[in-house]
């Protein structure tokens, strides 16, 4: 089970970068009027490439991290495939209706528009819960201390951090559009509709 499980964690990379693709070459073109990079954010991105890639390329490839395993039971992995598959479809959605806004970095373009549609109708930062999919379904299929959880702990300080920022950055370039945008739709979660009454 451990083969198909490492397997199925190198497929999802994949499908990742192929997904990511189109929109990489995309966001080299146009003009950019604003870009913040902070240094936290930095270090922070280098922990997660250590912890989703490295590491788990290290426990895949070798059995030097093996005194660090655990075992799940196998309907524990099963729903870990299951959270990755659903977190491909996010990933995907989320690239599909942000199109040319998306950046790897904080960055506003010359003719950035604000999404509200599509998955960013249900949730502001859809992509950033795709992470957190995958960051819960890599401990449920990589079952090692060292390659499994790591991941998701960086990733819940990268999401505090990236988030406050990126919506700073998007109420200084879209003011009330996004304050309103706020007040209706979750960040990472969707919000429960208001009942009227
Ligand atoms: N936080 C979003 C997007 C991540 S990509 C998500 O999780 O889906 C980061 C870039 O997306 C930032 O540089 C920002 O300019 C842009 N961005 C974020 N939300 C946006 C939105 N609703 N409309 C347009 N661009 C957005």
């Amino acid at each position: 089970m451990t083969i198909l499980y490492k397997l199925a964690y190198w497929a999802g990379v994949i499908a990742q970068i192929v997904i990511r693709y189109p929109y990489q070459k995309v966001a080299k073109t146009g003009v950019k009027t604003e870009q913040r990079v902070s240094p936290t954010e930095n270090i922070l991105l280098v922990l997660l490439t250590l912890f989703s890639g490295v590491i788990p390329l290290v426990y895949s490839v070798t059995p030097w991290l093996h005194f660090a395993n655990y075992a799940l039971p196998v309907w524990l992995g099963v729903c870990g495939l299951l959270l990755l598959v659903f977190s491909l479809f996010v990933f995907w959605r989320s690239h599909f209706d942000l199109k040319a806004n998306w950046s790897p970095s904080l960055e506003i373009r010359s003719d950035h528009t604000l999404v509200t549609e599509g998955i960013y109708r249900l949730v502001r930062h859809p992509m950033y819960l795709s992470q957190l999919l995958w960051a819960i379904a890599q401990i449920l299929i990589l079952q090692n201390w060292l390659a499994g959880p790591l991941n998701l702990l960086f990733f819940i300080l990268f999401y505090f951090l990236r988030s406050r920022a990126e919506e700073k950055m998007l109420l200084d370039r879209f003011g009330d559009e996004y304050r309103n945008y706020m007040k209706t739709t979750g960040g990472i979660f969707p919000k429960r509709k208001r009942t009227e009454n």
